[in-house]
């Protein structure tokens, strides 16, 4: 007699949530997303997804329709906030090295190519949105999600992937808030096509307790993040824009353009959070992914590409050995793989914090010395490498030539 499939149940339909979902069902396993948002979707800010993290996408079947929109990253500046450019990191090539490139998205696109990947599995995989997971309770049979109008839904396995502040990570965990980083991060959408932003092209600009990033994230479509130290639970009153304009009055161009060609009203404002990584993520049917598990600040843009990474680790071990022990396994190994990220993702967050004009100029020397040499080498050995195990004959690259011109 052949064993029923499993049913795993996945509380959270974020990148994470669905990733699982279709790594799970690519194995022939059963899943149930609840997504307590009424809406599947993901704001409309970018990401920047790192070759590790295409090697993923590519795995799961949608890297090709990533592609269709999401610009390839050829180069990779970081440097003061004056333009003074300290080292410059050609990602472009990762794509000779690994066969996937970095990339540049917006988190909408991902999203929506995740979820219709998952939708497309109809009968066997379920994404129910407006069901928020409020507890669980497990027994030797199964495990019972209970959601927030009392349904109680019954499954093999429960992923929490409900993010930082996860229902499911509470259960496991207990309700410890998370760790505020003392920064927080403004994010918006510019149409603007400029000479400074060829395709392709990331800069990471550092100033004194401030920071700005920018990169294309579709033709003519400029993603950018301005950061600031501050207290946490604050908002914006007033002209928001005009605020960011002001704050960076003088930084490096084409900055300004890009807070001028901004519809206000899209700009997104959010308390930057992490957690010192945990030394438990489970307990019997039960487990935790994505930033329910490691919330890794933007910093090392790691967040998300752990995400899916763990999506195909969990898949990979609840295909070959009997549930709990495959949970176990994941666990083991990715807490191996992301504790070490959300440390240096919170210690570059640290060093982009500074404020003190000897501090900050002691941090331009230092990064001046060891960015490029030492920093990038680091970076693709510890973030980018690990994704080759994914990189297999049956596995070839796909059709597109990642045919962008690089700056
Ligand atoms: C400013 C900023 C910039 C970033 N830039 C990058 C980058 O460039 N590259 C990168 O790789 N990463 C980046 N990250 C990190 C990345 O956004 C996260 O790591 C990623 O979104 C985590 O996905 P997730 O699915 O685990 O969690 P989330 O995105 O938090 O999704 C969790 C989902 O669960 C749902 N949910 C919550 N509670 C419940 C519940 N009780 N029941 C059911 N559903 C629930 C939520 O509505 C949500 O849809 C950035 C993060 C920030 C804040």
């Amino acid at each position: 007699m052949t064993a029923a499939p499993l049913t795993v149940l996945i509380s959270g339909g974020g990148i994470g949530g669905l990733a699982a979902a279709l790594a799970l069902r690519q194995r022939g396993i059963r899943v149930r997303v609840f997504e307590r948002a009424t809406d599947l979707r993901d704001g409309g800010a970018g990401l920047h997804i790192w070759t590790n993290g295409t090697i993923a996408l590519q795995r799961l079947g949608v890297l090709d329709e990533v592609l269709e929109t999401a610009p390839v990253q050829h180069i990779t500046h970081f440097g003061t906030w004056r333009g003074d450019l300290f080292g410059a990191w050609p990602v472009g090539g990762f794509i000779e090295k690994y066969g996937c490139p970095t990339i540049a998205v917006e988190r909408s696109v991902l999203h929506r190519v995740l979820s219709a990947a998952v939708a497309a599995y109809a009968d066997d995989a379920e994404i129910r949105t407006g069901a928020a997971v409020v507890g669980f309770e497990q027994d030797s049979d199964g495990v019972t999600a209970e959601l927030s109008d009392g349904e109680r839904v019954r499954g093999d396995i429960l992923i929490g992937a409900d993010g930082i502040h996860g229902a499911v990570r509470t259960g496991l965990l207990g309700a410890e808030p998370p760790r505020f980083t003392g920064y927080i991060a403004w994010r918006g959408k510019a149409e603007l096509r400029h000479e400074k932003i060829p395709p392709g092209t990331f800069y990471a600009l550092f100033g004194p307790g401030t920071r700005f990033t920018f990169y294309d994230v579709a033709p003519g479509v400029v993603h950018w993040m301005s950061v600031a130290n501050g207290a946490p639970g604050g908002h914006d009153s007033g002209d928001v824009r005009a605020m960011l304009r002001e704050r960076h009055h003088g930084w490096m161009p084409p900055i300004d353009d890009i807070l001028a060609a901004t519809p206000p009203e899209a700009i997104i404002r959010g308390d930057v959070l992490d957690r010192a990584p945990d030394r438990r993520w489970g307990t019997g049917r039960v487990t935790l992914l994505g930033d329910a598990a490691h919330p890794i600040t933007f910093n090392i843009g790691q967040g998300a590409c752990q995400a899916l990474e763990d999506a195909l680790v969990l898949a990979e071990e609840l295909a070959t050995t009997d549930p709990r022990n495959a949970l176990r396994r994941y666990e083991k190994q990715r807490r191996a793989r992301t504790a070490g990220l959300q440390r240096i993702a919170h210690r570059i967050g640290v060093l982009g914090a500074l404020e003190h004009p000897l501090l900050i100029r002691l941090r331009e020397l230092g990064m001046r010395a060891v960015w490029p040499q030492l920093v990038f080498r680091i970076a693709e050995r510890d973030q980018i490498a690990y994704a080759t195990r994914w990189r297999t004959p049956a596995n070839p690259l796909p059709d597109k030539s990642f045919q962008t011109d690089g700056a």
